[in-house]
C-alpha cells in the first residue's frame, strides 16, 4: 500500500474529522520510533471521503466532536461489519483508537442527536452519554500487565462513558481521572488498543507505541526515552497533588471555591 516498498505503513485516518485533540501526533511518533531504529516508515494521511488503504500495518484513529465522529463511523462502514478497517484488521493490522476513535470501534455510541449510532463492532464495547459532568483533565492509568508498559498518563475530554463486553479487556485500571467511567480505561482486543488518553498518548507513553509496532513488525530494540520518563514523573506528581486536598492543586481549588462564595 505504501509508495516505499518495505516501509512500515501507518494510516492516519480522517484527521480532518478526528483531529481536534492533537491525536494525529500518534502517527508521527510511530513513524519516528521506527526511523530512529533505522527502519523505513511511511505515514499515509487519509482525509474523509478518500479511499482507505486496507494493507497498511498500523491505523491511527483520533478523538473528535460528536458530529464528525458519526460521519467518520459511517464512512468506515459502521453497522455493515465489512468496511476497510474491518478488512485491515482481518489482515493483521494494529489499530490505535483514541476517545471518539475508541467509541467508533465499539458496537455503538451516542450520535450527535443523542440517539444510538452504530459503531464498527471491532471492539466489544458500548458507549453512552455519561450522567455526570464531562470528563476533562489528567488521566492516569495502570496498564494491563499484558501490555508490559509503565503507568500511562494523558488527558481526557469526553462526555461519553464506555462499558466493555466479554470480548474486550480494559487497557488498564484508572488511578486518577474518569476513563471509561467504571474504574477502567479503554479496550484491548487482538492488535487493537482503545483508550481515552490524549496527549498524544504515544508521545507521552512511547512504550505503548512500541507495543503497537512490535505487534506487527516483531521485537524492537529499546530506545532512550529519558525525556518522556521525566515528563511522566512530572505528570504523575501533578495528578497526585490534584488527588490530594493538601497538595498545591487542592489548595488552589479550595482558594477558588472560597473566592466564589
Ligand atoms: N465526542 C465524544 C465524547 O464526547 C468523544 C470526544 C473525544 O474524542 N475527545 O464522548
Amino acid at each position: 500500500m505504501t509508495a516505499t516498498p518495505g516501509a512500515v505503513g501507518i494510516v492516519l485516518l480522517y484527521p480532518d474529522l478526528l483531529g481536534t485533540y492533537g491525536d494525529s501526533g500518534n502517527a508521527t511518533i510511530l513513524a519516528q520510533r521506527l526511523r530512529w531504529r533505522g527502519r523505513e516508515a511511511e505515514v499515509v494521511t487519509v482525509l474523509s471521503g478518500d479511499p482507505v488503504p486496507e494493507s497498511a500495518d498500523v491505523y491511527v484513529v483520533g478523538g473528535g466532536e460528536d458530529l464528525p465522529q458519526a460521519l467518520a463511523a459511517r464512512q468506515l462502514g459502521a453497522g455493515s461489519g465489512n468496511g476497510p478497517l474491518h478488512r485491515a484488521v482481518e489482515g493483521g493490522a494494529a489499530v490505535l483508537a483514541v476517545c471518539a476513535g475508541l467509541q467508533i470501534l465499539g458496537t455503538s455510541f451516542v450520535g450527535p442527536d443523542g440517539t444510538r449510532a452504530d459503531g464498527l463492532g471491532l471492539l466489544d464495547c458500548v458507549s453512552v452519554q455519561g450522567r455526570g459532568r464531562r470528563a476533562v483533565g489528567e488521566l492516569v492509568v495502570e496498564p494491563d500487565p499484558g501490555l508490559d508498559v509503565p503507568v500511562l498518563t494523558g488527558y481526557e475530554n469526553h462526555g461519553g462513558v464506555t462499558t466493555l463486553g466479554p470480548g474486550a479487556r480494559p487497557a488498564g485500571r484508572v488511578r486518577s481521572g474518569v476513563g471509561n467511567g467504571d474504574g477502567v480505561d479503554g479496550a484491548l482486543h487482538g492488535r487493537i488498543v482503545g483508550t481515552y488518553l490524549h496527549g498524544p498518548v504515544l508521545a507521552r507513553n512511547p512504550g505503548l507505541a512500541d507495543r503497537l509496532l512490535s505487534s506487527v513488525v516483531g521485537p524492537l530494540e529499546a530506545l532512550d526515552d529519558a525525556d518522556s520518563d521525566v515528563l511522566r514523573a512530572e505528570r504523575l506528581a501533578v495528578a497526585a497533588s490534584q488527588a490530594s486536598p493538601a497538595g498545591p492543586a487542592g489548595r488552589r481549588r479550595r482558594l477558588l471555591a472560597r473566592a466564589r462564595r
